[in-house]
């Protein structure tokens, strides 16, 4: 059965003592969980300190963004080593905020993603039009864009090791989710560009999350949706109870399906 995800991205959010109170409080709340695989992103200050909490438990660490390179002149940067040995297993690239707030380009994600492998760090890659893009009909080829140039090249193996987040612009952090059959639409398409670059199994194996505006009254709506494989939360994820509430929909589908 494919493991589906709950992650949250919590964003410049939460100091090291607000991340670790965090933490043991979604671990208590998290004992029953048997099938979701949990992922907490947080700042890169926080890495450390959870990661040592988390050793012990099921919960994975991601980081929220790396540099491409291995080290070097970079101010303020953070590369793909120093993230694996701060405990990290995943790392989100491509969010919206990186794209659209920070002008990361197409070329800067797949460098990264390149990069991430090669230090056998595991990919979240995040794809998603704007609500300009939507409204005028370029939604397909927007996430074809982003999908190509960030997978370009890869083998059969490394893209096993990555996951997609489809997280349309308009619904990240604004209260409007994506309607189950706009992400099924959305999903499906990443699907058939999987299929066709690599193979029809390949797609059905990839894990392709959906993200923008998830919370625990639409969770169990969307998780039902075939093509959702788990969630990337942003604001839901601040808060221990609307996280867990969450997760527990993710795992009570997955215990549904044995
Ligand atoms: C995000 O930032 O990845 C996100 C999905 O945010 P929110 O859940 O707050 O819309």
């Amino acid at each position: 059965m494919k493991r589906y995800i709950a992650a949250a991205n919590w964003k410049m959010n939460k100091d090291v003592p607000e991340s670790r109170e965090f933490v043991k409080e979604l671990l208590k709340k998290l004992l029953n969980i048997k099938d979701a695989e949990v992922i907490l992103c947080p700042p890169f200050t926080s890495l450390f300190s959870i990661g040592e909490l988390l050793k012990k438990s099921k919960v994975r660490l991601g980081a929220q963004n790396m540099h491409f390179a291995d080290s070097g002149a970079f101010t303020g940067e953070i590369s793909a080593g120093m993230l694996k040995s701060v405990y990290c297993e995943y790392v989100i690239l491509g969010h919206s905020e990186r794209r659209h707030v920070f002008g990361e380009t197409d070329e800067d994600i797949h460098k990264k993603l390149l990069k991430a492998l090669e230090k056998e760090l595991k990919p979240i890659l995040c794809v998603g039009e704007t609500l300009e893009e939507r409204q005028s009909g370029r939604t397909i080829d927007v996430l074809k864009q982003q999908y190509r140039a960030a997978f370009d090249g890869l083998s059969d193996n490394d893209m096993r090791r990555c996951a997609i987040a489809y997280e349309p612009v308009w619904a990240i952090g604004t209260g409007v989710v994506a309607t189950p059959e706009q992400a099924s639409e959305a999903h499906r398409e990443i699907r058939q560009l999987i299929a066709r670059q690599f193979s029809g199994d390949l797609a059905q194996e990839m894990r392709i999350l959906y993200g923008g505006s998830v919370k625990p009254e639409n969770a169990d709506e969307l998780i039902a949706t075939d093509e959702i494989d788990g969630f990337l939360v942003g604001g839901a994820g601040l808060k221990v109870d609307s996280f867990a509430s969450i997760v527990q929909s993710v795992d009570n589908y997955l215990q549904a399906q044995e």
